[in-house]
């Protein structure tokens, strides 16, 4: 199966449940259990929200959320042209955050909630998270 899809929108907060709900109804016609389904909407929620948050202060900019199906499950790859992370693995760390408000939990969800992460970065020039579900 080659389906696919790609969103594009601005960073408002509000499209951070459109992207949630556009990936899980996707996701929803491969062999994923509900707990599953649940699982991806935390990890996309916590995705994009990162991308509305963090890559464009004060101003505004694209994030773009694809959704593939691979032979084993669906891949999610959210992507924003903004400012970068300058230390990945220190923004890895559970309790990280640049945001004192914040957790710092968003990529320790979706760390465990998601099979594989991989997170590339340029700052100045944005940030890219790819995750993996495997049905
Ligand atoms: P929480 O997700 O718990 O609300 P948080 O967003 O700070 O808090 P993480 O999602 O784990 O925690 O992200 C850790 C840090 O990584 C952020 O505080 C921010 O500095 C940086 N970061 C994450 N995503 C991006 C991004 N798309 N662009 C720029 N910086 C980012
Ligand atoms: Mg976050």
């Amino acid at each position: 199966m080659n389906n696919h899809m790609l969103i594009r929108f601005p960073n408002v907060s509000s499209n951070v449940s459109v992207a949630r709900i556009a990936a899980a109804t996707f996701a929803s016609f491969r062999e994923f259990s509900l707990s599953d389904i649940e699982e991806i909407k935390v990890a996309v929620s916590e995705a994009v929200s990162n991308a509305v948050l963090h890559a464009y202060p004060g101003s505004s900019g694209l994030i773009e959320v694809i959704v593939e199906n691979r032979d084993d499950g669906i891949q999610v790859t959210v992507k924003d042209y903004g400012k970068g992370i300058e230390d990945i693995d220190e923004a890895k760390q559970p309790g990280f955050t640049t945001m004192p408000e914040h957790m710092g939990l968003g990529f320790t969800f979706m760390e465990s909630f998601m099979d594989e992460l991989h997170v590339e970065s340029q700052p100045g020039s944005g940030t890219t998270v790819r995750m993996v579900k495997k049905a």
